[in-house]
């Protein structure tokens, strides 16, 4: 069958849109028609070969869309239903034998690799190999071939359902975070630092799970989103005043941090914030190189957590649905952060929402 697809050719290049070959899907595998597929920086990353994704390959990996064909082994779905695409992971290994299947033993192999395990990739432009399989998905596509084990079925509107795809990565890692790993609690004082995809849906969790949050970000019109969304305040962590401002703002102290920012000096500083017993959460792809200095005396005698955290440690089929529900009582209000472009316009999207106030640019194939 032939699908439009945008098409990752070259690092730092813009991406082409092309039509390529996808093949049937085979055993557990089904087809989706992708109605809508979030922009993530692990797309942008991977394309630039921070992450080494072999090239030509299909991107996108927070796609929504609805279930068009399913192989012979598929009994999780059926043509027709609504789906969120999220990440691949095994089943077996022990992580994923204990609910966290983000930090799934195959999670490299089978969610970067391009390929199916028996090396064929799935999509191809006339003779040549495209990679697929990105996350289980490549969703910069009109259409997608994914396993079984990585669609969620949800139950939503169809006008609702395109800008559901980042509940599969990028809002699913943020809310996650916030409700899972740090598990924050009514009343506790939370920094959120950075506010882009990851920090915004952190807010609304933040919201959700009644804290008192702030969140530290440069732009301007993302400080006054993030009020709106329901934090307690917004500071430029530049400003001479800024510790001055965060004090005032959350008094008693940080119970909490949320780290979207990957930046070695920027995490020592906020450690340094922690109050006893507080817990910083590290989430960013950052730099292969970064490195944090830790004042060990310090950690052990006001007994401070630092957690690495992937995926905000969900489980999709779990937290995904929980998503969903919270967005339709109006609690999980995706759209206020979101934009929606055609997939033509994948590379335009990629340069506004690097400036804007939404924080996410959604692709309608
Ligand atoms: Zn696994
Ligand atoms: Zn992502």
């Amino acid at each position: 069958m032939k699908i439009t697809a945008a098409v990752a050719r070259q690092a730092k290049a813009p991406f082409a849109i092309e039509e390529l070959d996808i093949d049937e899907p085979r055993g557990k595998e089904i087809r989706v028609r992708v109605l809508g597929v979030g922009v993530c920086h692990t797309d942008i990353i991977s394309r630039d070969q921070q992450i080494p994704v072999q090239l030509p390959a299909v991107l996108g990996h927070e796609g929504a869309g609805i279930v068009e064909s399913v192989g012979s082994e598929v009994s999780k779905v059926a043509p027709g239903d609504k789906v969120v695409m999220s990440f691949l992971s095994c089943g077996h290994c022990p992580s994923c034998a204990s609910s966290s299947p983000s930090y799934c033993h195959e999670f490299a192999p089978l969610n970067f690799l391009g390929r199916r395990p028996d090396g064929s990739p799935g999509l191809r432009s006339g003779a040549e190999e495209v990679s697929g399989r990105f996350f289980g998905q490549s969703s910069f596509a009109s259409h997608a071939i994914v396993e079984e084990s990585n669609v969620v079925k949800v139950d939503v509107d169809e006008v609702s359902l395109p800008l559901l795809g980042a509940l599969g990565c990028g809002f699913q890692t943020g809310a996650g975070s916030i409700m899972n790993s740090l598990a924050c609690q009514p009343g506790e004082n939370l920094v959120i630092v950075g506010g882009g995809a990851v920090g915004m849906s952190a807010v609304l969790a933040g919201a959700i799970c009644e804290t008192n949050t702030v969140l530290i970000e440069l732009n301007e019109s993302r400080r006054a989103l993030a009020i709106e969304l329901g934090a307690k305040a917004a500071l430029d962590g530049n400003d001479p005043d800024f510790l001055e401002q965060l004090a005032a703002a959350l008094p008693g102290g940080v119970n909490k941090v949320f780290d979207t920012t990957g930046i070695g000096s920027v995490i020592e500083k906020f450690i340094g914030l922690l109050a006893p017993r507080g817990m910083v959460g590290l989430v960013a792809a950052a730099a292969a190189d970064t490195k944090v200095a830790l004042d060990v005396t310090q950690l052990v005698i006001r007994g401070i957590t630092v957690k690495g955290i992937l995926e905000g440690d969900s489980h999709p089929d779990v937290f995904i649905p929980k998503l969903v529900e919270h967005f339709k009582a109006g609690r999980f209000p995706v759209e206020k952060i979101s934009k929606t472009f055609p997939l033509d316009n994948i590379n335009q999207a990629i340069d506004e929402q690097k400036t804007s106030a939404f924080v996410k640019a959604v692709l309608l194939p």
